[in-house]
């Protein structure tokens, strides 16, 4: 046990020592069963900014900044305003993977149009086994989930005999995510050491979230990364966090305000999200 001292408001003082005599508890005892359920209920929530569909629909301005996203999370994946880049935050530091393949820091001022993140607590760790392609790695992931019915986050963290990605680069102004996709850097890489950074959707969040395993990756020495397209790797470490609380900011800028979203636009973003034949 530590000893702390606190300012505290004389009101929050005053209500802290009425609700701690009506439930018989101590002041020490009473602040730390309310910051064990605080920091408890952090440790499980997803912090998302704007939905999946609003990016499907071409609403790719600045929403949040990159300081405000790691103020709620220290791992996660998005993307940045204009659709500059995939966006992989791992261990408290956001990375800004351009179309070209070049690898940032990004800058904590840098927009993001949509992102989600969390704060990184395994529940469980393994081991991948081996993964031949994205179906076995969706097949080894799935061992790791109790429920098809609540979020988690992944982290696979090992040596990749293979590893394809792809960067967006900002596309003509106007068009969706589907079209911007077109244009986007590809990448392999193989005998890489790095992280997946993932995220694992509800079948039923498919009109805000992307459902089912969306993976970014970045390489140990944070020179090389993007939107996970294809996979070989053996015994890579498994991590999963079972998040149960869903935070969602929506944009207020004029374009999400007027948007048209009440269309479904899964095969879009279904599009977007895989690798493309031609
Ligand atoms: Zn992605």
């Amino acid at each position: 046990m530590t000893r702390i001292e606190v300012d505290l408001p004389n009101s929050l003082l005053l209500e802290l020592d009425r609700q701690a005599a009506a439930s018989a508890q101590g002041r020490s005892q009473m602040i730390a069963s309310i910051l064990a359920e605080h920091m408890g209920e952090r440790l499980h929530t997803i912090f998302q900014v704007s939905t999946s569909g609003a990016l499907v629909a071409g609403v790719f301005d600045r929403e949040v900044s990159v300081s405000t996203l790691l103020e709620h999370g220290d791992f996660g994946l998005g993307t940045f305003a204009g659709l500059d880049g995939e966006m992989v935050v791992l261990d408290g530091v956001a990375y800004q993977v351009h179309g070209t393949g070049a690898v940032k820091v990004a800058a904590k001022d840098a927009g993001a149009p949509f992102a989600a993140v969390t704060r990184f607590s395994a529940d469980e760790t393994g081991c991948s086994g081996t993964i031949m392609d994205m179906k076995t790695l969706t097949e080894a992931c799935d061992r790791f989930r109790k429920s098809e019915n609540i979020f988690y986050a992944i982290r696979l963290d090992g040596c990749f005999d293979r590893i394809s990605t792809r960067a967006v680069k900002p596309p003509v102004e106007g068009v969706g995510l589907a079209e911007a996709s077109k244009s986007e850097g590809l990448f392999s890489f193989e005998d890489i050491t790095g992280t997946l950074v993932g995220i694992w959707s509800p079948a039923f969040s498919s009109a805000f979230s992307v459902p089912g395993y969306h993976f970014h990756f970045i390489s140990e020495d944070h020179q090389h990364g993007g939107h996970l397209l294809d996979i070989a790797a053996s015994d890579l470490k498994v991590q999963v966090n079972a998040l149960t609380d869903f935070h969602l900011v929506l944009p207020e800028t004029e374009k999400y305000l007027k948007a048209d979203l009440s269309q479904n636009n899964a095969d879009d973003l279904a599009y977007a999200e895989e690798a493309h034949k031609d």
